[in-house]
């Protein structure tokens, strides 16, 4: 991660508790978000055809359903916040796509009452040359 990143997502932070460091990847290699605070729930993240879809994974990457999880978005830059519309689909949460290289900060909660998670994302789309894959679901490790 360059710095820039790292002190942008500093400035942007919600909550002071900061997301692990490094990117994992999940079953259907997609991007892996940690959506509570003992590794028991996680977000893949893919996108096909200009939709963000997430589906909720349970600690051994199984597929969660939905039920009453809430879970909200917001893009836009850090002057001018911009909430994102969600949308369910069966199991998935659907959001269209945001620009090239914006942040997306998620809130989670596993229902009305839980406390919110949070989870970023920087929606980098440059493509990573060893793995070929858009930066932002690149698990290549950086120096
Ligand atoms: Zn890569």
């Amino acid at each position: 991660m360059k710095w820039n990143h790292l002190a942008f997502m500093l400035i942007a932070a919600i909550s002071p508790v900061l997301a692990h460091e490094g990117i994992e990847l999940g079953p259907n290699k997609g991007r892996i978000l940690e959506l509570s605070n003992d590794e028991s729930l996680h977000a893949e993240i893919t996108e096909k055809d200009g939709k963000i879809t997430i589906d909720l994974l349970d600690h051994d990457m199984k597929p969660v359903k939905l039920d009453k999880q809430e879970l909200t978005a917001t893009g836009g830059t850090r002057e001018a916040p911009e909430k994102l519309t969600i949308k369910t689909e069966g199991d998935t949460f659907i959001l269209a796509a945001p620009p090239a290289g914006q942040w997306v900060i998620f809130q989670f909660k596993t229902d009305a009452a839980a406390k919110a998670i949070t989870a970023r994302l920087h929606f980098n789309t440059a493509n990573c040359e060893p793995c070929k894959q858009p930066e932002w679901r690149c698990a290549c490790k950086e120096e």
